[in-house]
């Protein structure tokens, strides 16, 4: 049964990758080469996020011999239940962000979120009763929306929703106040800022992954997972292409 999702998912994942990216140039450091996206050299030197806390992915400057719990989660835990993010938000990975949401420049995102289709479906052929039922991205303020033309979220959501086969949607929950900008503020400032920022529109299917480019402090999730929850969603991950160290 695992192997035939493991088959599955990797052909799926083959055809989403080859229909997706300009060949012969890497995006990174433009040499040029046989294939697609990030050339073999940036891919080895990307900065994966091997070490994390269990829960929230927090980066661990350490490798501990059992999964532990970051000191946030031990303090504060999360209304989520786990992280996906394969990759630490620094160089080059912060950069290729950066463009790929600002500047739209989708090609410069796709090796990104090949990366994270390829860590979800690795956990998903390892653990298949967690496979959720919709995938939500993290949903954008319609006017900052309309203001930078699109949500890097959605893009990133629709591209995992292809490779893995789990529906996504945009309506089940609502930004509905566009908040201050969160960066510069302190953990309890971020979850002020956050009050009643989401709306749920409908009742939630039990098993829902978030999907957003970076998780920073995770403020965001915290407040979006809890919302969820309270409407009858039972348990929710958070899946992104990379981490802030802290
Ligand atoms: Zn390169
Ligand atoms: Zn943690």
């Amino acid at each position: 049964m695992i192997k035939r999702l493991k088959l599955l998912s990797t052909q799926i994942v083959q055809r989403v990758n080859s229909s997706l990216t300009l060949p012969g140039q890497c995006v990174a450091c433009c040499a040029g080469f046989q294939g697609q996206g990030l050339c073999p050299a940036c891919l080895n030197a990307l900065p994966y996020n091997h070490q994390h806390c269990r829960q929230c992915a927090l980066p661990l400057p350490f490798a501990p011999d059992q999964p532990v719990l970051c000191g946030e989660c031990l303090k504060h835990p999360p209304s989520f239940d786990r992280v996906i993010t394969p990759l630490r938000y620094q160089f080059p990975v912060n950069r290729l962000i950066s463009r790929y949401k600002y500047n739209h420049q989708r090609s410069l995102g796709r090796p990104l979120i090949r990366i994270l289709v390829n860590a979800v479906s690795t956990h998903l052929a390892c653990a298949p009763t967690q496979r959720p039922d919709i995938l939500i991205p993290s949903p954008m303020h319609p006017a900052k929306q309309r203001k930078r033309g699109f949500n890097q979220a959605e893009d990133i959501a629709e591209l995992l929703s292809l490779s893995i086969g789990v529906p996504w949607s945009v309506t089940l929950v609502k930004r509905q106040r566009a908040g201050t900008a969160q960066s510069g503020l302190n953990r309890q400032q971020r979850l002020a800022n956050l009050k009643g920022a989401f709306v749920i529109t409908g009742r939630p299917p039990p098993r829902i992954a978030i999907i957003d480019d970076v998780m920073t402090t995770g403020a965001t999730a915290r407040v979006l997972a809890q919302a969820l929850k309270t409407a009858g969603a039972k348990e929710v991950e958070v899946w992104a292409l990379a981490r802030t160290p802290g």
